[in-house]
């Protein structure tokens, strides 16, 4: 059984016309998973029209999560004093532009971004308490780009990272592997954990040459104690399914052999896709679903098959839609 956690209310985020980290990005995977059957239940944006094309049917439906808001104390697991507050300010005044100009917040925003935290936190709790074996959490806004002390790049809480933490703390999980296959470098979550041998973060993304945010070279490796816990696997631009999944099985799979994990937590970018306008990778959402089929079999052989999967990027909506369909797949949906 693989649980669903989200909310028609994520579409309550809104960084204004134009931004491509945009409410209908939640519509076109709702209308996707009610194509597949995964999902019933009223259609909560009946008026969201969209072509997918064909997509697979499925008799098992998703265990539906809805989420809660986060207490705030969880944020501060990652994120500094004041934190918080700052982007309630930003908020209060009517919205505008948090730090450096690409995340920009609406009234709505912070509730929308505790109330996704909490659905994070509650795919844990349905993961570890062993409700279900793995849990997606389609989610905006996303994470992996906040640091502990900036929100960055449509980001505003460090979900992923406040995950692992939080999966630390409450049920006494000593190793957390995360592994980031969004096309851009997952720099708030190494920012959090490169010193911090009891999580092994893995990135792969286009390479920070040719693509924002500009980090996560080969050679950070981590730092202190957690050198050799962070790898960044860059990809040239252009690289499709076959580099990918040969970068993974011969770099990627080893180590997390190696580190074995108790969870595996996923932030997962569908940005990588061959149609998406922010970058430019050749992945096919066959490919998404081969990459999570490969990393769902390391958490059989050391997890007990524990995964708990967020939404990253991912900006072509049609390509989003089916992505996370194939995504679902490869996690174990039929
Ligand atoms: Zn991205």
């Amino acid at each position: 059984m693989i649980a669903f956690v989200s909310t028609p209310r994520f579409v309550e985020h809104d960084g204004g016309p134009h931004h491509p980290e945009c409410p209908d990005r939640l519509r076109i995977i709702d209308r996707a998973l009610r194509q597949t059957g995964l999902l019933n239940g009223v259609d909560p944006f009946p008026e969201f029209a969209h072509d997918l094309g064909d997509l697979p049917t499925f008799r098992r439906q998703l265990l539906q999560i809805t989420p809660k808001p986060a207490d705030r104390k969880w944020v501060s697991l990652v994120h500094r004093v004041g934190y918080i507050e700052h982007i309630e300010s930003v908020c209060k005044a009517g919205g505008g532009l948090l730090d450096q100009g690409d995340t920009p917040v609406c009234p709505a925003s912070l509730d929308i971004a505790l109330l996704a935290l909490g659905g994070v936190l509650q795919a844990c709790d349905a993961v570890l308490t062993g409700q279900v074996r793995r849990a997606f959490a389609a989610i905006r806004p996303p994470g992996h780009h906040a640091e502990p002390d900036r929100p960055m790049g449509f980001c505003l809480f460090s979900n992923i990272a406040i995950a692992a933490r939080y999966i630390q703390q409450q049920y006494g999980v000593e190793r957390v592997a995360i592994v980031d296959f969004d096309v851009h470098h997952g720099n708030g979550t190494q920012a959090v954990f490169e010193a911090d041998s009891s999580v092994f973060f893995c990135s792969i993304h286009e390479h920070p040459r040719t693509c924002y945010p500009g980090t996560g070279f080969a050679w950070e490796i981590g730092t202190g104690r957690g050198r050799g816990y962070t790898l960044n696997l860059p990809m040239d631009a252009g690289c499709g399914d076959v580099e990918y999944l040969r970068v993974i099985e011969s770099r990627l799979v080893p180590e997390l052999d190696e580190f074995m994990p108790e969870v595996l937590l996923l932030s997962a970018g569908f940005d990588a896709h061959v149609d998406d306008p922010l970058a430019d990778m050749k992945v096919s959402e066959e490919g998404f679903e081969l990459i999570t089929r490969t990393l769902a079999a390391v958490a059989d052989r050391h997890c007990q098959g524990r995964v708990v999967s967020m939404l990253e990027g991912g900006y072509n909506l049609r390509a989003l839609g089916r992505s996370v369909v194939r995504h679902l797949i490869g996690l174990g949906a039929r």
